[in-house]
């Protein structure tokens, strides 16, 4: 039996629809789906029902195909071994896809002389997959509350939805027979479907009224420099916006790498992309969790560069990241910064006094500065066998009533990573220093853009379009995300001057 597949979204114009036999279910012992509306198996008209089931369990499933060709076998999800797959979600029609850690969730909603189905677009399911790859093996980026780690999080979605469309042959060979890797193309542009339902239904000059593209020129710029709002297309202070940075980088750095490689055929494009994939999940591994996040992570793109392919990419990972104004130095990542009293960190962690001794935490502290309820945990990042290195996480409380007399008396928990190494055989931080000052201004911008972005369901209302809440914890009201949501949030004509900028 075959099913009729859409092999990338249903308004990208290529590759063509095509029958194929579906996956077989995921072997025991695996992470797997819970499918909700089983159809019979069969080439079904596209817009029904039973098309849309095996159009997109076949999506999910070739997206974890890519993820476990450039990682692991994928043996639980964050939550667990299982996650519900709801291809459409009924009673609430909305432009909409999100991951909650229980569910991947699409949505179907009609106007204008069409229905739009996110569940119906490869681009949209790998995306929303790519979101519960990455919180399997990072899930303290779950509620990380940088701009650029939320940030990352979308753009790691949409790099899933683009490696997931390189793996399709057909598409790989219009690619290159076509010269278009280096253009505006079907490929690095994701999620067209969406975007046009958000043109035709919500507003024309929405900002996500086209779709989100890899191959850009937008350049780095601190999140508060930006607008909360912008016209199609424009980068703003937002996280779907925000991650086109890193879609450039990404993108550029696997078109540099396949430029650079000897091989110029289809073939030679899915090992290039292949190299991209594994390096990109390496480093969502390994990256600390540091406020320049993308910048981050692109460093340890460079050493699991050096660990994987002795770092015969590097000059594809610095020029590609350089492109949009993110400068890469792995050496200073790793380059002692501050020399802490106190021994250097013991070879193995189990708690953080393995890492700094009481004397290396009061110079710490005096240098990142006082903060409400500040503790340090103990955490360690392997970039490679040979290269481990200890960190510890600080973690302090940030109040949130200045960003809006909604959130008065709101706190959120932020925490960002201090990597600790040796200097003359004593404790020493290495590369970024955090500043409690620093993070606070970065954190409330972050929520500043969320709350803007109305992505913030403040009275518990239980909104799927939006990814944050407040939750009451004991005494305390605090913020915590609840979803990765795609939604679009509302559309501001006039947006408040940002006061974190
Ligand atoms: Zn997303």
């Amino acid at each position: 039996m075959s099913i009729l597949f859409i092999p990338n979204d249903p308004r990208a114009g290529n590759p063509p629809n095509v029958a194929i036999a579906p996956h077989d279910d995921r072997p025991n012992g695996l992470a797997d789906f819970v499918y909700q509306g089983v159809a019979p198996e069969g080439e079904f008209a596209i817009g029904t029902d039973e098309f849309l089931f095996w159009q997109c369990r076949e999506a999910a499933l070739q997206a974890i195909d890519l993820w476990e060709a450039i990682d692991q076998p994928l043996i639980a999800w964050q939550p667990g071994q299982t996650l519900r797959l709801i291809q459409k979600t009924p009673g609430q029609p909305q432009l909409n896809a999100f991951y909650n850690r229980h569910s991947l969730s699409f949505f179907e909603v009609s106007g204008a002389s069409a229905t739009y189905q996110s569940g119906a677009s490869t681009d949209v399911v790998a995306h929303e997959a790519g979101h519960a790859f990455l919180d399997a093996i990072r899930p303290d980026l779950w509620d990380a509350l940088f701009g650029e780690q939320g940030a990352f999080h979308e753009s790691f979605g949409d790099c899933i939805a683009i490696l997931t469309a390189l793996e399709d042959q057909v598409g790989r060979q219009a690619l290159v027979s076509g010269d278009l890797l280096r253009q505006d193309n079907f490929v690095e542009s994701t999620a067209e479907d969406l975007s046009h339902g958000i043109g035709a239904l919500i507003n024309p000059n929405h900002n996500a009224a086209i779709p989100r593209k890899a191959f850009n020129t937008h350049q780095w710029a601190l999140p508060s420099s930006l607008p909360v709002n912008g016209g199609p297309g424009a980068l703003i202070n937002e996280v779907h916006s925000l991650g086109m940075i890193f879609n450039g980088c990404f993108y550029d750095t696997l078109t540099n790498i396949y430029q650079a490689g000897a091989d110029h055929s289809e073939a030679g494009l899915l090992t290039a992309s292949r190299t991209a994939g594994r390096l990109l999940a390496a480093a969502a591994r390994s990256a600390p969790l540091q406020s320049r996040f993308f910048q981050s992570v692109g460093n340890a793109m460079l050493l699991a560069d050096q660990d994987q392919n002795a770092g015969v990419n590097a000059a594809a990972i610095t020029d590609g990241f350089g492109a949009h104004n993110i400068s890469l130095s792995a050496t200073q990542m790793l380059a002692p910064t501050n020399v802490l009293a106190g021994r250097a960190p013991a070879g193995t962690v189990s708690n953080v006094r393995d890492i700094i001794t009481r004397a290396s935490r009061r110079d710490l502290v005096s240098m990142v500065g006082e903060a409400t309820q500040q503790r340090f945990l103990a955490k360690q990042y392997s970039f490679g066998p040979q290269q481990r290195v200890a960190a510890v996480a600080h973690q302090h409380k940030v109040p949130l009533g200045d960003v809006s007399e909604k959130l008065e008396g709101v706190v959120c928990l932020v925490q960002e990573d201090v990597l600790i190494g040796a200097d003359d055989g004593q404790a020493a931080a290495l590369g970024m220093m955090p500043s409690v000052g620093q993070s606070v201004a970065e954190v409330q911008n972050f929520v500043y853009s969320l709350n803007e972005a109305g992505q913030i369901d403040i009275d518990g209302e239980g909104n799927t379009e939006m990814s944050h809440s407040v939750h009451r914890m004991g005494t305390e009201r605090r913020l915590v995300r609840t979803r990765f949501s795609c939604a679009c949030g509302r559309c501001h004509q006039t947006p408040s001057q940002n006061p974190f900028a």
